[in-house]
């Protein structure tokens, strides 16, 4: 098998070619830099062509595909009725920069889903919508600090770009050269299900907290779900203050469930970001949420936002087909069916070689650590086993599995992944376990 592994290792030149050259033209060889492979090592895989649950790399060589894009390729890619409906859409002319039907489709559908959104704007990424929204929530309440939670990601603006420093109610610190500090001073960062550091955090900053942006299962940061009775603590703590709650389900928004983790939680964010899923692998954002709150928006309101190419009649009209697909019978029980079946797969598999691990999944999104307690936040999934993460992840992915290449990250599935793709999958799971866990054997025994 090691020789197998070894031959499928080496079998990646033109990856590898590629990225020598792509590095000489773009920061790192990539566009987003997650994709560097840079925290598990190696040289990144260069994808060709994807169809249904399955990539090729530029070798020709098959992957079994866990990222879907981050979330997007929900329905498999290269779906044959999203790509009618983009090829329909394309035939009629890209981008017209006016008002196009379709657009009242897209929001239809969305603001069937999700109640609480009333009104929404579509933009172009889930980064411009999260920072269109906090502009609204800032507008409307007229306050100018925000809080969000160490290892929730919401895209890359200036002021979304803030670590969490250690104590309680930390004054931000900027998260990236370039970012000024007069801009990461209005982000306040907590910890993650931590209900007394929150209540610590509002009363020091009474009545001064315009929004709370929170990711409702966070996925940037590996899987983490929010603890019992988090999110009703959050929500009443934003009631009291008059601050805005925003759930980013950028991720979770039609991956979870159809109606995103709100319809789960039961609790009414007063806005929603989303993106991912609703452009089905075009560019589509989407901020809405209230009236009174969305009315302040341009031309409605004064607070200006705008998009050249947003709600372009090709991105929306592959969110339409996608979001019409996934919402056929059966869509996100077949979804929850699948990570079930790989989460229980890798539990098993892992713990027959006494390796550490915790699950958890929610529609079609799956995440694991090397740990042995359930992680509740940053703080712990930065302490789970990293090393195993990177030897796993290698493994799996000369083995044929694409796993998102980092600790930090969720995984995700598609309709088109068979119960037969989920059991291949385990079983190159349980190879690599066994290799790992010999490993681990042999350097105890030395
Ligand atoms: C991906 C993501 C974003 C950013 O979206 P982009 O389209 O990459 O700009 C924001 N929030 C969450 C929760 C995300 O997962």
């Amino acid at each position: 098998m090691l020789h197998d592994l070894q031959s499928r290792n080496n079998a990646r030149p033109r990856s590898k070619a590629l990225f020598e050259e792509a590095a000489g033209l773009m920061p790192g060889g990539v566009n987003s830099p997650v994709r560097a492979f840079a925290s598990v090592g190696g040289t990144p895989v260069f994808m060709k062509r994807g169809n249904g649950a399955y990539l090729w790399d530029e070798d020709g060589n098959r992957y079994i595909d866990y990222i879907t894009s981050w979330g997007p390729a929900i329905v498999g890619h290269a779906h044959p009725e999203v790509l009618k409906a983009i090829n329909d859409a394309a035939a009629d002319g890209l981008s017209f920069g006016t008002p196009t039907a379709r657009e009242s489709v897209l929001a239809h559908k969305i603001i069937d889903a999700m109640p609480a959104i009333e009104m929404l704007r579509l933009v172009s990424s889930g980064t411009e919508a999260c920072m269109s929204a906090l502009r609204v929530a800032r507008a409307f309440t007229g306050r100018t600090k925000i809080l969000k939670f160490e290892g929730c990601y919401h895209g890359h603006a200036d002021m979304l770009l803030v670590k969490a420093g250690s104590g309680a109610a930390t004054l931000g610190l900027s998260g990236s050269p370039g970012v000024p500090e007069s801009t990461a001073q209005h982000t306040l960062t907590a910890h993650f299900n931590d209900v007394e550091q929150l209540k610590e955090i509002f009363s020091a900053n009474h009545e001064a907290i315009a929004a709370v942006i929170v990711e409702p299962i966070i996925g940037n940061a590996g899987f983490i779900r929010p603890l019992p009775g988090f999110y009703e603590a959050l929500k009443n703590l934003c009631d009291e203050h008059g601050t805005i709650l925003i759930f980013d389900e950028v991720m979770t928004g039609f991956r979870v469930a159809h109606g995103g983790y709100q319809s789960l939680c039961g609790i009414k964010p007063d806005m929603t970001v989303l993106g991912k899923v609703i452009g089905g692998g075009m560019p589509v954002g989407a901020y809405g949420g209230r009236r009174d709150i969305m009315s302040l928006v341009a031309p409605s309101g004064p607070v200006y936002q705008a998009g050249t190419l947003s709600g372009n009649p090709v991105a929306v009209a592959c969110g339409i087909k996608t979001l019409e697909i996934l919402s056929r019978p059966g869509a996100y029980e077949t979804l929850s069916a699948r990570s079930s079946q790989l989460v229980h797969g890798f539990k098993s598999a892992a713990e027959d070689f006494g390796i550490p691990l915790t699950v958890d999944f929610e529609g079609g999104m799956f995440g694991f650590f090397f740990a042995k307690d359930a992680v509740r936040n940053y703080e712990d999934a930065k302490r789970t086993n990293l090393e195993t993460f990177k030897t796993f992840f290698q493994l799996m992915l000369d083995d044929g599995i694409y796993l998102a290449p980092s600790a930090f990250e969720a995984g995700f599935l598609s309709l088109a992944h068979t119960e037969a793709d989920i059991d291949s999958t385990v079983q190159a799971a349980r190879r690599a376990f066994k290799s790992i866990g010999e490993n681990a054997t042999k350097k105890a025994g030395r």
